[in-house]
C-alpha cells in the first residue's frame, strides 16, 4: 500500500523538470467530481518496473524574497525530509560546481539514499565528462539525457533498488497510520502533545529506520498507531510555513501515507474556505476521515451551540457526510479519549469486506423498494455486485449499460450499502461496468 516518493534536487537549470516530466510520462490530472484541488505539477506519480511511486520537483518549491543559496538549502532539507530517495542532478556541460558541493554536503548528512544523475550527456562522446562528479561523495553519478530520454532507465533501476528496503520496513509495520492535518493555528501540534502527553516516543531515533523524522508511535487499548505531524517543519524555521506549496505537498505526502485522517478545525473561527480545500484531498484519495472540532473550550455555548455547528459542518463539507464529527480541546484535553476508539472504529470501516452474498441481497432489496431509472424506454439492470478492494471499500456492479447508471441511483445505493453494512467514517466507491 505504502507509495515511496522520490525527490528531485539540485541547482536551477540542470534540467529537473525536464527530468520530472520524462519520469511522470504524459499523466493528465484526475478530474473527479469532488471538491478537492487539482494536483500541483510538482507532486505526481509515476511507475517503473511494476513499482509505482510519487516524484517531487523542489525546484518547483520557492520562496520569495529568500538568497539564492536559502531556496536550494530549503529544497533540499524538503527533499530529505519528504522523500525516501533523493536524485541529485547536475549538469555534464558545467562540471561540478560550488552550489552543487553546497548541495552535496547537506544531502551526505542525511540517512535517504542518493542516486547522482548527470544530466545534458546528450551522447556517447560525452560520458567522459561524468567522472568529476565522484568529487560529490554521492556514490556513481549516471549520465543522462533529459532532453534525449538517455539513461533514465538505470537510474529508475538504482532508485527501485532503495524502495526494496523500504517495502520490508513496511510490511512489518501494522500500525494504523493517522494524520492530523488542517490550517496553520488549528491546534494539531498542541492535539499530538495532549494525547501524547509524556509518552512520546519519536520513531526516527531508532537507529536505521528511514521514517519521517515526525512520525511518533503511540499505543492504545492493545493496538499501535502511528501519528504523523504535518506541522513538524515549522519548528526549524517560520519560513517554510509560509510556502503555500510547500504545505498543501506536505498535506497530500500525509494524507497518502494515513489509513485515517484527523481533519482539524478551529472552533473558535468556524470554516474557511481552505479547510474546505484540504479536507478535499483526504476525501479525494479517499482515506477514512474523522472531522475534528478543537479549541471547543474557547467557544461559548448553550444547548444549541454544538448542533448548529455540526449542521454548518455537514453543510460546508457535503462531500464528507460520511465522516463523524468530534469536539474536542487540546487545552483542557476534553473529549480526547474518545477519538482512539472512533479510529478504530473508521480503520476497520475503510478495510471492511462484505460477503457477495449479502452485498446482493442488498442489491436486489433496494431495487425492489426504489427501482432503477430508465432512459428512452431502457431501464437499468443490475445483474450482480461484488466488492474488489477495501481501504476505501471498492463495488463493482454489472450492468446492461453504464450510461443507464445515474449519479442520484448510484447515491442511492450507497445509501443503502450504508444503512446495511457500518462505513462509518470511510467513502466508499461504486463503479458500474457493462456485462458481456
Ligand atoms: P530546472 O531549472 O533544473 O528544472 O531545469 P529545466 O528542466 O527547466 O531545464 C533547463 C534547461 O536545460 C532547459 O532549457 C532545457 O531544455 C535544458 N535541458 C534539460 N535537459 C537537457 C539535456 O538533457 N540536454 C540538453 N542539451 N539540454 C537540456
Ligand atoms: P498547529 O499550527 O495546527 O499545529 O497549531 P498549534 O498546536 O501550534 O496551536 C496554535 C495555537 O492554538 C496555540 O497558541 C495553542 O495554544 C492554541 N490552541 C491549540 N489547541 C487549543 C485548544 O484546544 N483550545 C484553545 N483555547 N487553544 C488552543
Amino acid at each position: 500500500m505504502y507509495k515511496p516518493t522520490i525527490a528531485v534536487v539540485g541547482r536551477p537549470n540542470v534540467g529537473k523538470s525536464t527530468l520530472f516530466n520524462r519520469i511522470i510520462g504524459e499523466r493528465k490530472a484526475i478530474v473527479e467530481d469532488s471538491p478537492g484541488v487539482t494536483r500541483d505539477r510538482l507532486y505526481a506519480a509515476g511507475d517503473w518496473l511494476n513499482y509505482e511511486f510519487n516524484v517531487i520537483d523542489t525546484g518547483g518549491i520557492e520562496i520569495k524574497d529568500e538568497p539564492f543559496q536559502e531556496q536550494i538549502k530549503m529544497q533540499a532539507e524538503i527533499a530529505i525530509l519528504e522523500s525516501d530517495v533523493i536524485l541529485m542532478i547536475t549538469n555534464g556541460r558545467e562540471g561540478v560546481t560550488e552550489d552543487d558541493l553546497f548541495v552535496a554536503r547537506i544531502l551526505q548528512k542525511s540517512k535517504k539514499p542518493v542516486v547522482l544523475a548527470v544530466n545534458k550527456i546528450d551522447n556517447f562522446e560525452m560520458r567522459n565528462d561524468i567522472y568529476e562528479f565522484y568529487q560529490l561523495g554521492l556514490g556513481d553519478p549516471y549520465p543522462v539525457s533529459g532532453s534525449h530520454g538517455l539513461g533514465l532507465g538505470d537510474v529508475l533501476d538504482e532508485a527501485v533498488n532503495h524502495f526494496k528496503t523500504l517495502e520490508m520496513e513496511e510490511e512489518m509495520d501494522t500500525s494504523i497510520k493517522v494524520s492530523l492535518i488542517g490550517r496553520p493555528n488549528v491546534g494539531k501540534s498542541s492535539l499530538i502533545n495532549a494525547i501524547l502527553g509524556e509518552d512520546r516516543v519519536i520513531v526516527s531515533d531508532i537507529a536505521g529506520t528511514t521514517r519521517d523524522a515526525i512520525d511518533t508511535a503511540y499505543s492504545y487499548d492493545g493496538e499501535e498507531y502511528t501519528l504523523i505531524d504535518t506541522a513538524g517543519m515549522r519548528k526549524k524555521g517560520k519560513v517554510y510555513e509560509a510556502t503555500e506549496k510547500y504545505s498543501v505537498l506536505r498535506a497530500n505526502r500525509a494524507i497518502e501515507r494515513s489509513d485515517v485522517v484527523l481533519m482539524i478545525i478551529n472552533g473558535e473561527e468556524g470554516i474557511l474556505e481552505q479547510d474546505k480545500r484540504i479536507a478535499g484531498l483526504a476525501h479525494d484519495e479517499g482515506r477514512a476521515v474523522i472531522i475534528v472540532v478543537n479549541k471547543w473550550d474557547a467557544v461559548e455555548k448553550d444547548d444549541k451551540t454544538m448542533k448548529k455547528f455540526e449542521d454548518r459542518v455537514r453543510n460546508e463539507f457535503q462531500f464528507l457526510d460520511y465522516a463523524p464529527i468530534a469536539f474536542v480541546s487540546a487545552i483542557t484535553k476534553s473529549r480526547l479519549t474518545t477519538l482512539f476508539p472512533m479510529i478504530r472504529l473508521v480503520n476497520d470501516s475503510h478495510k471492511k469486506r462484505v460477503q457477495s452474498s449479502t452485498l446482493n441481497e442488498v442489491l436486489v432489496d433496494s431495487v425492489s423498494m426504489n427501482p432503477t431509472p430508465t432512459d428512452k424506454g431502457r431501464r437499468l439492470n443490475i445483474f450482480y455486485g461484488t466488492q474488489v478492494g477495501v481501504a476505501p471499500p471498492t463495488f463493482v456492479l454489472f450492468v446492461n449499460d453504464v450510461e443507464l447508471m445515474h449519479f442520484s441511483y448510484r447515491r442511492y445505493l450507497e445509501n443503502q450499502l450504508r444503512n446495511a453494512f457500518d462505513f462509518t467514517g470511510t467513502p466508499i466507491h461504486i463503479v458500474s461496468r457493462k456485462r458481456n
